[in-house]
């Protein structure tokens, strides 16, 4: 506690991340990818000309976002692009949930929401997971100043269909609803196709997951134009040059390779099948997950415990210190050789 800091400050819970470990660890406990960018990335870093680092970099990212239009089938003028999808929700939460009613949200979601909500003054409405663990989207009400919520959810792992999604946009109209699309690529379904017909529907996705990019910082949105406006008003008065023009590049070049991509992805989806079963053979309740993590808990081991055990043994793994999750460990998808060490370890401390 300091005499300088304002009483806002004074009063903030910070977001804590997984640990970035310094050791050599198997790192299970972030859901960064365990495969390479794609190479072009490299080529980008190795031939882009220093010389245009002495100038600023394009504010409209326009470059970038014709890219992400192209891959994700919308207009350049319905993409969003920020410094990483943390910050875009930190925008978004200034443009369109600080009205005085409360923000709604699954009481287990993406941890930074609640932190949003203190650093913003919006209040916060948690609703119950259904009896499956899954969002409940009927838990939804039109009195609030918006929805948000991770699909598929973190870190349960659990996505919606987009039909069910549209089921919640047919009721809920008059406020923002946001799905942070984070996972969405090893096998949620995603919700942009119905960006063109619910003008309150913004949906979020990030270089850092599925291409392998968490260290760039590259994130994006896409939504009506109404809500990319509200976004950018925010941002041109707080940061007009979210985007380098290296990242800029270096997004351009990953999008660009879609086999690498795809393989990648289609890799970390298999291992988690694979790893899935060997879990449950080794006696571990593991929820389905369209995601690049697991989470699972054991019915005779305690969940801290075994991350003690992991820690001790080289391997990180995530631990949340919450009522609902604290007998669970969120693992996340690392290569088969990794997930092998793992499950080795485990076998070994079920003994
Ligand atoms: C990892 C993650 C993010 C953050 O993504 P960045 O683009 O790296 O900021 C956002 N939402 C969820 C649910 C995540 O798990």
């Amino acid at each position: 506690m300091s005499k300088f800091w304002s009483p806002k400050v004074r009063e903030l819970t910070p977001y804590v991340p997984g640990e970035q470990p310094r050791k050599r660890l198997i790192k299970l406990n972030t859901n960064e990818n365990p495969y390479p960018p794609a190479p072009g990335v490299e080529a980008v870093l190795r031939e882009f000309p220093v010389d245009h680092l002495r100038r600023y970099p394009d504010p409209d990212s326009s470059a970038l976002r014709a890219a992400l239009a192209g891959e994700l089938g919308v207009e350049p003028q319905q993409v969003f692009v920020g410094n990483g999808s943390d910050e875009i929700l930190a925008l978004a939460f200034q443009a369109f949930f600080c009205h005085g009613r409360p923000l709604e949200m699954p009481e287990v979601t993406y941890s930074f929401y609640p932190v949003y909500c203190r650093l913003f003054d919006v209040t916060r409405r948690a609703l119950p997971l259904d009896a499956q663990w899954r969002v409940d989207l009927e838990a939804f009400t039109t009195d609030s100043s918006g929805a948000i919520f991770a699909n598929p959810n973190a870190p349960t792992g659990h996505g919606h269909a987009r039909q069910a999604i549209q089921g919640l946009l047919s009721r809920v109209k008059d406020s923002v609803v946001l799905i942070d699309e984070a996972y969405a690529d090893f096998g949620g379904e995603s919700a942009i196709p119905l960006v063109a017909e619910h003008d309150n529907l913004l949906v979020t996705g990030t270089f850092s997951k599925s291409r392998s990019l968490a260290g760039l910082r590259l994130g994006y949105a896409v939504g009506s134009r109404e809500l990319i406006e509200g976004l950018e008003r925010v941002k041109d008065s707080f940061n007009s040059y979210p985007i380098d023009s290296l990242a800029s590049a270096v997004g351009i070049a990953s999008l660009e390779d879609r086999q690498h991509f795809e393989a990648c992805r289609e890799a970390v989806i298999t291992t988690r099948e694979r790893t899935r079963e060997r879990l449950e053979s080794l006696g571990f309740q593991v929820l389905p997950s369209k995601a690049n993590f697991l989470l699972v808990s054991h019915a005779s081991l305690d969940a801290a415990q075994l991350f003690v055990g992991l820690r001790e043994r080289g391997i990180l793994v995530r631990h949340f210190n919450t009522e609902m999750l604290n007998n669970h460990l969120r693992i996340s998808i690392g290569t088969e050789d990794e997930m092998d060490s793992l499950v080795e370890t485990l076998e070994s401390l079920c003994r």
